[in-house]
């Protein structure tokens, strides 16, 4: 059969392609300690899983608006006041099928072929195909280890061309953990005004942050900003639901109508049951947010304190998210046994049965991604593994 040219450029998920191979090797018996997913270990909070079920009882089982409930709007809008003191209508808001769904939407609803998405590198592995999928055109910035993978406004505007028409943020960032300052936000910011450019700011690690740092939202800076920005999130990370699929975005109220219509012709609503159970995440304790953020802060201390130790890792300390992005350029260089970390990452699963995922689909070649959303057990085993099988390639 021959498919479609759009389907047959997509490149594969680097993150799900090791998953499936630790899987695998899992189900054959193997002992595999999977360190490549992208979500918390955490079971849903308990007053989530009732809010749902009650929602099942009461019949809140039909179709709903495409762009979601009255009562989640509300709670979203009540969210973006009380964290980043924005102010939204609920005509500037949409619920989608998890975040990524939203991003979809935003540029199948803003690209004509051709038109450039300025993206950071380090980024997160869907950003580039999604771009490419509504006809855009991804122009990468690489994101300079030195400045903490964050790209600078003099990068920014040596990428811009009479093409760009959005440039996307992501802090703090998967990959990398890194978070902009509102200074950093306000002088890229003021390119973006400059040159008439939309800012794409996914916000979805917002609550996960472990230092003094504090998450800024770009939109919150000026007028001028907040009218040009579109703000991507949603409960997957904060409230370990991301199977649950509710993701939402705010910003201009014609292009959230745009991608709205979208919806009405592919997905229709989010499921009706977890957008009652988001409303229930987002308005009940953050008691159980704070317990997991406490073990994430353990875990990434113990992670990045153990990966320096390693001859020839290296590995900046994440403000947020829960990954860690090492550098191990040093260690392939030193042993010359692996050209890559796509072929060192495939060895190590291979060899010592520990799965992570190579920088390669994240836009770099020297570097892998541990996430530490696992136990502390099971990360203590993972780099025991890791520095032997380093050990004995030396
Ligand atoms: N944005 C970033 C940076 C992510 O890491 C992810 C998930 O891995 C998403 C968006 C999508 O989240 P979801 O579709 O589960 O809401």
């Amino acid at each position: 059969m021959k498919l479609s040219k759009r389907v047959q450029q997509l490149a594969p998920s680097p993150t799900l392609a090791i998953t499936a191979k630790a899987k695998a090797l899992k189900q054959a018996g193997h002992d595999v300690i999977g360190l490549g997913a992208g979500e918390p270990d955490f079971n849903t909070p308990v007053h989530i899983l009732q809010a749902a079920e009650e929602a099942m009882h009461k019949g809140l089982t039909k179709y709903t608006p495409s762009s979601g409930v009255v009562e989640l709007k509300q709670a979203i809008i009540e969210k973006f006041k009380r964290d980043n003191g924005l102010t939204y209508e609920p005509n500037q808001i949409i619920v989608t099928v998890g975040a990524k769904h939203a991003l979809y939407n935003l540029f199948q609803a803003l690209l004509d072929e051709g038109d450039e998405v300025i993206i950071p590198a380090p980024y997160w592995v869907s950003y580039l195909e999604q771009v490419k999928l509504a006809g855009g055109v991804p122009v990468v910035v690489e994101g300079k280890e030195e400045n903490q993978f964050k790209i600078t406004p003099a990068q920014l505007e040596a990428a811009v061309t009479d093409r760009t028409k959005a440039l996307l943020l992501n802090s703090p960032s998967n990959p990398t953990g890194m978070l902009y300052t509102a200074e950093e936000l306000r002088a890229i910011g003021e390119v973006c005004v400059k040159h008439d450019i939309l800012v794409v700011s996914d916000e979805i690690y917002e609550h996960l942050i472990y230092g003094d740092e504090k998450h800024v939202s770009i939109a919150s800076l000026s007028d001028e900003l907040y009218q040009r920005t579109v703000i991507i999130n949603g409960v997957s990370k904060t409230y370990s639901m991301t199977g649950w699929r509710i993701g939402y975005a705010a910003g201009p109220a014609e292009l959230i109508k745009a991608m709205s219509g979208l919806s009405d012709h592919s997905t229709s609503n989010p499921t009706s049951i977890a957008q009652y159970a988001a409303i229930a995440a987002l308005q009940g304790t953050h008691e159980p947010v704070a317990e997991m953020k406490r073990a994430f802060k353990e875990r990434r201390d113990y992670v990045v304190r153990r990966v320096n130790a390693i001859p020839g890792f290296h590995c900046q300390m994440p403000a947020g998210a829960f990954y860690a992005f090492i550098n191990i350029r040093e260690a392939l260089n030193h042993s010359g046994k692996y050209a890559n970390p796509d072929e060192w990452s495939a060895a190590l699963l291979e060899k010592a049965l520990v799965a992570v995922v190579p920088g390669s689909g994240f836009g770099s070649n020297d570097h892998i991604r541990i996430s530490y959303a696992t136990s502390m057990e099971q990360l203590e085993q993972a780099l025991d593994r890791i520095e032997k099988f380093v050990k004995d390639q030396a």
